[in-house]
This record gives C-alpha cells, structure tokens and sequence, in this order.
C-alpha cells in the first residue's frame, strides 16, 4: 500500500482513521516523561488487559519505564486493511513494542477478545512460556459487548439511567451546541446485560483461572478501574446502568481481595480515577461537558492530570514495591482525590449551572476536549506533519 495523507474522520463520539505518526509521537513522550534510570528498576511482571489505549496504557508505559517491568498486554484492535488505517491502539501497541525493544525490556501483546477462553488460554501459555507468574494484573477493559465463553450469549452494554426520566445537560459532540436531553430509561434486561458486559465476572474468571494455574506470583496484585464523578453525572453514570455494573465490579474486587489475600498474601482493588478523554468516556452524555469544564478549572487549580499522571500515582503511592494501597473506607483506592476536592467540584458545579453554547467557546473548555478527543487518534499532536503522506500499513512484532 502506498503511503497516504491521514485525516480525523471524525462523526459524534466516533473517530474512524488513526494517524500512525501522532499514535508513535504520543506513545514515545509518555514513556519519556515516565523514564526512570534501569539501575532504579524494580522488575516484575505487569499483565495488563485493555492494554492499548487509555488507562491501560498509561499503566502499561508506567509499569515499562519506571519500573523495569515485563509486561504482557491483551487488547482488541483494528490491524490495517488496504488504505483503511488501523485503530489508533493498534499503532500505540507498535510504538510500544518499538520503545521496550530498543530499551531491553520484554513486550508482548495479545490482540483478541479479553472475554473468550481462548485468549484467556493463549495468555496464560504465553505466561508459562515466557513471563513467569503475574505480579500486577491490571484490569482497564472498556467494551461495548461481550460474549459469554461458557454460555456463548452476547450481552450488549447500554448508556441509560436507572429508575426515572431525568433530563441532564451535555454538549451535541455533532453541532457543539449545549442542550438538555432525556435519558433513557434501562429496562431490567438492558441494566443486567451492562452488568454483564462491565461487571465483575470477567474479571473473576481472569483471576480464578491464573490462580488455579499458579499464573499469579505471591502477593500479586490486582487493580480493577472504576469512576464515581459528581452527582451532575449520577443520572448517567453512577445510578446509570454503568454505575450499576461498575457495583458489580466492586463486590466481586472485595471477594478476590479476601480469596488473594488469603492465598498469595497479595489483593485485589478498585482503582476510582479521574475522568479523562478517551474512546470510552466521549461516549458518554454529559461527559464531555463535564470533561470540558473539569479540565479548565484542574489546570487553573494546578491540578490537572491526564492518564499517565493517574498511573504514576498508583504505582508511587499505592501498588509499587513494598508499598500498601491506602483505601477509603470501601477499600477503593481513590485516584480522583483531586478531581473531588470541594473547590474543584463547587467552581465546576457554578460553571454547570450556567454553561450555555456561547459561554462554552468564551471559557475555551470544549475546545480542549476536542484536542484531547482528536489525540486518542494520534491527530493534533504537536510536531506532527499531517501534511505529509505516511505508511498505515504497520505489524508488529
Ligand atoms: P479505552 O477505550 O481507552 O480502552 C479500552 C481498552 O479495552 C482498549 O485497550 C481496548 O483494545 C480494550 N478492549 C475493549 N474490548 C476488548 C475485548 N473484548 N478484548 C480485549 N480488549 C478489549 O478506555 P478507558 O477510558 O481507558 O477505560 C478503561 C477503564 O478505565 C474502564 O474500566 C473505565 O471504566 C475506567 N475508567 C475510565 C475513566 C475515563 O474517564 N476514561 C475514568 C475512570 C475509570
């Protein structure tokens, strides 16, 4: 295939090109920020599913480059086809594999449904093989079906609320007008199918399965991610149908972590972190209008993280070596502290009440939601040509 100029293709919540160039140029300044010496490596093995793009990544680059650690990635990416490009996680993966080979460390990554036995199969061989048991498992799946491997039913996962029609206030990712709309309202099946699909039992199934095998090390680690967010948001997020899985979730991290604990002398959390851009969130009403004023009044606090910041702190004061997740009283490490704090969320809030479409652009917020939506896709990144035509046709090895 002969190189190509690549543009956004860009409808809604739903980018369908990547820009190979901007996906490496991102991938290679997060493991430069991340960068500690080899001689302060601690090792270890990271398994990482959902590995490709967002959170996972980020934890995925942390655990690499300021940790020396092994990591094995498992994620579910478009490859290239004729002068389709691929998915943006597909090239990060290829950057990724790029850095740790030139840095002596070990990658590999599975590309497959995380929520079939056969992946769950391949990568425990390749961990056999390969690795060595698992010292942090980390979790950061975000899909929209999934299929269950024993009963073979498809479970679809819905963005609705939970009880009664609200109306709630986002930005039209299409006209960029702020407007109110209804939600929908779950029915029974559709919030027990999220729970299916974002619940906990895929993960228990992860866990069960490479604890039988002897696949985690002891004191493994496992760290699930979660979101709570501000009650503006609860009609969708947290009383919403993800809500309800992400409870789900939760329950059966508090099992695990008793089952770990008393097995490994290891354990299992919930990680609540910070709202930040990715393919997931931008799907989700209100979100966006959310994001896009967080982020303006985080930045102007001196707060502001994006997701590498999040997994540097998970590792620097939770779940790097030696250390001891500190909890709240749920036992959930809370990486949101600081999107939560009372001054953030009381602006945030006075902001929320009076946003209109006009005060939206003058704030300049949304704007940069927009940079941060089009940079999940490599586009937008600064010392990019996007003039120049590039190769889409990209493996990895
Ligand atoms: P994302 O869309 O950037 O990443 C999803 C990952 O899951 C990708 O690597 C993708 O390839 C992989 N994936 C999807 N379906 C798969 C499948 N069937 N098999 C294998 N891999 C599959 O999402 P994200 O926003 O980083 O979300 C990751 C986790 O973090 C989710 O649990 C989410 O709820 C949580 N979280 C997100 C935010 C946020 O604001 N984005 C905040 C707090 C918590």
């Amino acid at each position: 295939m002969p190189e190509q100029v690549v543009q956004p293709r860009i409808r809604g919540f739903v980018c369908t090109t990547a820009h190979p160039g901007g996906c490496a140029v991102q991938v290679s300044r997060q493991a430069a920020q991340v960068r500690r010496d080899p001689a302060a490596w601690s090792g270890g093995n990271l398994l990482v599913l959902g590995s490709s793009t967002g959170y996972g990544l980020a934890t995925r680059v942390t655990g690499a480059f300021r940790y020396g650690m092994s990591s094995l990635g498992v994620c579910f990416e478009r490859p290239p086809k004729g002068d389709r490009t691929a998915s943006a996680g597909w090239y990060n993966t290829g950057a990724f594999h790029g850095l740790t080979r030139a840095a002596g460390l070990k990658a590999e990554t599975l590309n497959g449904d995380a929520f079939s036995n056969e992946v769950l199969a391949q990568t425990m061989d390749r961990l056999r093989e390969g690795f060595g048991p698992v010292d942090l498992l980390v979790y950061s799946l975000a899909a929209p079906k999934r299929q269950d491997p024993e009963t073979g039913q498809v479970y679809q996962s819905v963005l609705k609320t939970v009880g009664r029609q609200l109306p709630i206030k986002t930005v039209n990712l299409n006209t960029e007008e702020v407007e109110e709309v209804a939600l929908e309202v779950a029915t029974p099946q559709e919030i027990s199918d999220t729970v299916a699909v974002m619940g906990g039992a895929d993960l228990r199934r992860w866990v069960e399965a490479l604890l039988a095998a002897g696949l985690l090390a002891p004191g493994a680690r496992v760290v699930a991610y979660s979101y709570l967010g501000p009650e503006v948001t609860w009609p969708i997020y947290r009383h919403g149908t993800i809500g309800h899985a992400k409870a789900d979730l939760e329950v059966t991290c508090a099992s695990l972590n008793e089952t770990l604990a008393k097995f490994l002398g290891g354990g299992c959390y919930v990680s609540i972190n910070k709202s930040i851009v990715t393919q997931a969130s931008a799907a989700i009403p209100a979100v966006p209008l959310y994001m896009s004023l967080l982020f303006d009044v985080m930045t102007r606090a001196g707060t502001h993280e994006g997701p590498l910041e999040q997994a540097v702190r998970l590792m620097a004061d939770h779940l790097g070596p030696g250390l001891r997740p500190t909890t709240d009283d749920e036992g959930r490490i809370r990486l949101d502290d600081l999107e939560m704090t009372p001054a953030v969320q009381a602006e945030v809030l006075e902001r929320w009440s009076k946003v209109t479409t006009e005060r939206l652009a003058e704030w300049g917020s949304f704007a940069r939601f927009q940079r941060y939506f089009r940079q999940c896709f490599g586009f937008d990144v600064a010392g990019v040509d996007y003039t120049r035509p590039v190769e889409t046709d990209l493996g990895w090895d």
